[in-house]
């Protein structure tokens, strides 16, 4: 679905950071995408200061912790995606759930921050599965709400068609039911809006307005480029609440399937640029600097 409007490419010379990839991470079979040692070069050739990637499990952690030994300028988030709550098998899941908890509390000057966390009614269209979500959320929350990290969120309500047929009154098959769910949450664990990015936020409009209002950080996929839809949410967000991300191999510019790379992310700044009416150039500086101050982040 990709519309027709021409967006403006980005412009040679930009500076960028990529605060969301996957990189290493499991590949589909065949895929078509550059090695992990070539992305990450890429990456810096083109302009890149820094470079976060996400892990969302144990097995992802020990990929990035391997990847980027003796690299500079690349850090990496401890996730416990809503997908590995849905997916991980029963017999694995009690081990590394453990192992995980061991790591964050242990190595906390290692890692940037905790995420990608949050709920996914999308992957997880029963009520059971919803409230395991909810329930390890809430857990994660309960364990690091005292460390001095942000957080990273990943939030998918579940579409009209998704909801859960045996619970039709149920809030989490209102169309914003997971946003919402994640909102009393945080309230109820008084986590300050500033400690927390909504990763590849997909909108409703009207919280790209009332997220920055309160605080919260919204970041944008580099698909933003290519897709209107991408490109709506963001358009009225204040710049000074604005980062960029990639989400790769997912989100690539304008094509489907694991075809993205980190360096695409000039592509979230060309979104921006164009439908913010601002310079790239700006938008380059305003989300260098709010993803400095979000992160920490310490360049070369
Ligand atoms: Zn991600």
């Amino acid at each position: 679905m990709k519309d027709k409007v021409k967006i403006p490419e980005p412009e040679e010379g930009l500076k960028f950071i990529d605060v969301h990839c996957h990189l290493p991470f499991p590949r589909p079979k065949k895929d078509q995408l550059p090695s992990n040692e070539e992305q990450y070069r890429d990456f810096f050739e083109k302009g890149g200061l820094y470079l976060i990637t996400c892990s969302i499990d144990m097995s992802t952690l020990h990929l990035i912790l391997d990847f980027i030994k003796d690299k500079k300028n690349i850090g990496f988030t401890c996730g416990w995606a809503p997908q590995t709550v849905t997916y991980t098998p029963k017999d694995k899941y009690q081990k590394e759930w453990k192992e995980w908890i061991n790591y964050i509390k242990s190595h906390q000057d290692e890692y940037l921050a905790i995420g990608e966390i949050g709920l996914d009614f999308h992957h997880a269209k029963t009520l059971e599965k919803r409230k395991k979500q909810v329930r390890v959320f809430r857990e994660i929350l309960e364990l690091t709400k005292d460390f001095d990290k942000p957080y990273v969120l990943h939030v998918r309500n579940a579409a009209q068609h998704e909801y859960d047929r045996e619970n039709p009154k149920n809030r989490y098959n209102k169309k914003n039911g997971a946003n919402e769910e994640i909102f009393r949450i945080l309230g109820e664990f008084n986590i300050n809006p500033r400690r927390v990015l909504w990763h590849c936020f997909s909108g409703p409009e009207d919280y790209g307005i009332i997220l920055p209002k309160q605080g919260f950080m919204i970041s944008v996929p580099s698909s933003a480029y290519g897709y209107n839809r991408w490109r709506k949410v963001s358009k009225n967000v204040p710049l000074q609440s604005l980062v960029t991300e990639t989400d790769s191999y997912y989100q690539h510019p304008y094509l489907r399937g694991p075809l993205n790379v980190p360096s695409n992310v000039r592509y979230a700044i060309a979104a921006i640029a164009y439908s913010q009416n601002v310079s790239q150039e700006i938008v380059s500086k305003k989300t260098i600097e709010n993803a400095k101050r979000f992160f920490k982040l310490l360049i070369d």
